[in-house]
C-alpha cells in the first residue's frame, strides 16, 4: 500500500468544484504516476483552469478527493507547496529586472541564498539554453525564452511536482516543440512529475498520457497512441456545397454515415484514399474540398462528443 501510494504523484476521485449554480467540475477521477507527463486537454470551459488550480492548491474542491504527492492539499497544502512547482498561462516574472534577479527573488522566498542559489540559477539557465540571457532583462526576451525562464524560476526549489497552466499557449511551433523537450529532459533525468492543461493537440499528442476534458467531465484517458486507435483508420473530411444533401446522398447511394460537424462531414474509413474515390465518382459536383488523414486527438473528441476542440479552427 505504502509503496502504491508513493508511486503516485497525484490522485483525485470523484472530484467536484461549483461556482454558485454553475458545476465546473462534475466527478473527476484520474491518478498521475511520479515521473509521468499527464495533460488535460479539453475546449474553453471544459474545467481546465478550475482543476489546474485545484492542483497546484490555489483553490479548494467543493466535493470528492485529492492528493497531491501523497498529502492533503485541504489541511497540508504548505507542506505541498515546498514540493510544487507552478507555471502560469500569465507571466509572472518583473519584466524590469534580469533573468537571473527574477530567479534570485524567487530563491529568496524558497530560503536560498547566495553562491548555492546562483549555482542552481545557473546550471538551470544552462539547462534550457538560456545561459547567455541571464543578464537580459526580462522584457527584451522573446516569449518562447520569457517562458523557458518562467519554468526555470518553477525549478529552481527542485519541485518534484510540476504544474503548467497551458505553457506554450503563444509559443511558435519551434519554441512549443523546445519547451516540451526540456520536460522530458526534466522528467527523464530528475524523475519530475508533470501535470499540464492544454487546448493545443501537438502539445497533448507529446505527453505520456492525455485526459479528455469536457463540460466538467473526463470523457477519456489514454496514451494519445490508445487514443487515438479508438477512430476506425484514417479520417476523411469533406467541404461541400450543401453538406446535409450530401450527407443524404452519401447514405442512400453509399450506405455511409458521415457526420457533420461545423459544417464539414466526416468519415472514418481504414483506407482514406479508397473513400476518397467512391466520394468523388459519385459526388464530384457537390464536392469543394476533401482532405484525409491518419487520426488526431482532436478526432477522437469529436467521437466522443460530436464536436470540435475549438469550434471554427481548421478542419
Ligand atoms: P477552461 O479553463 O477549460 O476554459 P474553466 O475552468 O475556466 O474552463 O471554466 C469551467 C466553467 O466554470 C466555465 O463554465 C466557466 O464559465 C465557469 N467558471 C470558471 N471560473 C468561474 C468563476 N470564478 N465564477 C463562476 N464561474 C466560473
Amino acid at each position: 500500500m505504502r509503496a502504491a501510494t508513493a508511486s503516485v504523484a497525484a490522485e483525485v476521485e470523484d472530484l467536484r468544484r461549483r461556482y454558485g449554480a454553475r458545476e465546473a467540475l462534475a466527478g473527476v477521477s484520474f491518478r498521475v504516476a511520479r515521473g509521468e507527463i499527464f495533460g488535460l486537454l479539453g475546449p474553453n470551459g471544459s474545467g481546465k483552469t478550475t482543476l489546474f488550480k485545484i492542483l497546484a492548491t490555489l483553490l479548494p474542491a467543493t466535493g470528492g478527493r485529492v492528493r497531491l504527492l501523497g498529502l492533503d492539499p485541504a489541511r497540508e497544502a504548505r507542506a505541498i507547496r515546498r514540493r510544487l512547482g507552478v507555471v502560469f498561462q500569465h507571466p509572472g516574472l518583473d519584466p524590469k529586472l534580469t533573468v537571473l534577479e527574477n530567479l534570485r527573488h524567487h530563491g529568496h522566498l524558497f530560503g536560498m541564498r547566495g553562491r548555492a542559489l546562483a549555482g542552481r540559477a545557473l546550471a538551470l539557465l544552462g539547462g534550457l539554453g538560456l545561459d547567455d540571457r541571464a543578464h537580459e532583462r526580462v522584457e527584451t526576451l522573446s516569449g518562447g525564452l520569457a517562458r523557458r525562464v518562467e519554468l526555470a524560476k518553477a525549478l529552481l526549489p527542485r519541485p518534484e511536482l510540476l504544474v503548467l497552466d497551458e505553457p506554450s499557449t503563444g509559443l511558435d511551433p519551434g519554441a512549443r516543440r523546445g519547451f516540451v523537450a526540456h520536460l522530458d529532459r526534466l522528467r527523464r533525468e530528475d524523475g519530475v512529475t508533470v501535470l499540464l492543461t492544454t487546448h493545443l493537440l501537438e502539445e497533448a499528442e507529446r505527453c505520456d498520457r492525455v485526459g479528455i476534458l469536457d463540460q466538467g467531465r473526463l470523457v477519456a484517458l489514454d496514451t494519445p497512441g490508445a487514443l487515438k486507435e479508438r477512430v476506425g483508420g484514417d479520417v476523411v473530411v469533406v467541404h461541400a456545397r450543401d453538406p446535409e444533401a450530401l450527407r443524404a446522398g452519401m447514405r442512400n447511394k453509399l450506405g455511409r454515415e458521415p457526420a457533420l460537424v461545423d459544417g464539414l462531414l466526416r468519415l472514418e474509413h481504414p483506407r482514406a484514399p479508397e473513400l476518397v474515390r467512391e466520394v468523388m465518382e459519385a459526388f464530384e459536383d457537390e464536392v469543394i474540398a476533401v482532405s484525409f488523414g491518419k487520426p488526431t486527438i482532436e478526432d477522437v473528441f469529436i467521437r466522443l462528443t460530436g464536436r470540435r476542440l475549438r469550434e471554427g479552427g481548421p478542419a
